[in-house]
């Protein structure tokens, strides 16, 4: 059974999967979250007037998010102590719908869909489905231009599976080609009554939508299940979990002599390459930006990044019940056994031996079990963000992760226990010195 810690934590995370369809979405619920607890908001085209021990966060493309909490006003804290890093990405594999493809077949409003990151086709069929992103607006006495974030909230498409009687081998090639059979169907209204909604939920005239970058998604929430409720099954646990972790981590923590980071990056699922993704200046910049505004020198952010530390967290292959095969079996994690440790020879993953070594070291202090992956030596590995990170501030960094099966699938699978886990090994890292 769970006790009262663990189903709160919980409902916190049902209700930010449930708000978050869209890396925009999970963007501004982490805003709002941090600014009840007294967070304030920066811009980056503003002069920045940082306090000690004051939390802060700053947002690009509404869609990543840099968060921080400042310790000692003294820059020699900054470059003694340096900067305790957490990042995870806001970003999850959906459907992408081609709006100027909508068209009437079969008596059916069809809307033709391009497909963002390494989802599995085949798990989002047949399920009613929702529509949220950002729509660009023009207003129609100025000419200004605003972004609207919007969520339609209600099952209003669903991507058909073909009858077996029509398509017999269906259950052997399991084969869905993007342009032709990933389509959504939106019932007999018209394209106009579809843009027209749009337009509602953005609160704009028809004719000053002027772009908009929306997707698909399942409108079921996120629930738990099991006999005993130990699973979660949800969309987007890759990556939101760990994003609803590290923000859980950094509001519990309270100042200490290093810099507290939390990065959520965007673009994950594609590469990372945007202005708001992993391989950008973003966190870079923001950190040496941190330290000359507390009257740090450069050399000063020299000597910070040198006694910085990263945990890059992104969700992990637990091992699937039906597939044991597909993992080794000396680095196949369980679900609700612990927060996974990854490592990989050609570094996908940026642990190595000194830095799994400093996390498994913190866990055990606060006796939070450990488990560790490692890739079949003959199949490709997967990555995140953690060796990007790593890379570009020249900070050492570890790679770790719950464990989930059906990664990239509409709805994935996780444990209860190991989001708890989750969130105090990151808790306890903030806190560490
Ligand atoms: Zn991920």
């Amino acid at each position: 059974m769970m006790n009262e810690t663990s189903q709160l934590i919980v409902q916190q995370l049902f209700d930010y999967l449930n708000a978050s369809p869209t890396a925009t979405h999970a963007t501004a619920n982490a805003c709002h979250l941090l600014e009840e607890k007294g967070f304030l908001p920066l811009d980056e085209g503003e002069p920045w007037n940082l306090k000690p021990e004051k939390g802060y966060y700053v947002q690009r493309n509404q869609s990543a998010l840099l968060a921080f909490r400042l310790g000692n006003d003294n820059s020699q804290y900054i470059a003694n102590q340096g900067f305790k890093i957490i990042t995870a990405h806001t970003d999850s594999p959906a459907p992408k719908l081609k709006m100027h493809g909508a068209a009437m077949v079969a008596g059916q409003l069809r809307v033709p869909v391009e497909i963002y990151g390494g989802l599995i086709h085949g798990s989002w069929l047949d399920r009613p489905l929702s529509m949220a992103g950002r729509v660009a607006c023009s207003n129609a006495e100025t000419g200004q231009l605003s972004l609207r974030r919007i969520d339609l909230r209600q099952p209003i498409a669903v991507i058909p599976n073909l009858a077996i009687h029509l398509g017999r081998d269906i259950n052997r090639s399991n084969e869905y080609n993007p342009q032709q059979h990933l389509a959504a169907v939106f019932g007999q209204a018209t394209s106009e009554a579809l843009l027209l909604q749009i337009c509602h939920a953005a609160q704009c005239g028809l004719g000053d939508l002027l772009d908009m970058d929306l997707f698909l998604y399942d409108s079921q929430p996120a629930t738990r299940c099991g006999i005993d409720g130990d699973l979660i099954s949800s969309p987007r646990l890759d990556n939101l979990s760990s994003c609803h972790a590290a923000l859980t981590a950094l509001l519990q923590a309270s100042p200490a002599d290093s810099i507290q980071v939390m990065f959520l990056a965007d673009n994950e699922e594609v590469g990372s390459r945007s202005a708001q993704g992993a391989q950008s200046s973003f966190l870079r910049t923001t950190l040496e930006r941190i330290t000359s505004c507390m009257k740090g020198t450069s050399e000063d952010v020299f000597r910070a990044l040198a006694h910085s530390a990263i945990v890059s967290v992104d969700s992990a292959h637990g091992l699937h019940p039906n597939y044991p095969e597909k993992h080794d079996s000396g680095y196949a994690p369980l679900l609700n056994h612990g927060i996974v440790i990854k490592s990989n020879a050609s570094l996908n993953y940026s642990s190595n031996a000194a830095t799994a070594a400093a996390f498994r070291n913190l866990c055990k202090c606060h006796q939070i079990p450990v488990q560790d992956f490692i890739n079949r030596s003959d199949m490709p590995c997967g990555s995140t963000i953690g060796p990007t990170c790593s890379a570009l501030l020249g900070v050492p960094g570890v790679d770790i992760g719950t464990p989930l099966l059906a990664m990239h699938s509409c709805r994935e699978l996780g444990g209860v226990d190991d989001h708890v886990s989750l969130i105090r090994a990151l808790a306890a890292f903030y806190g560490s010195r």
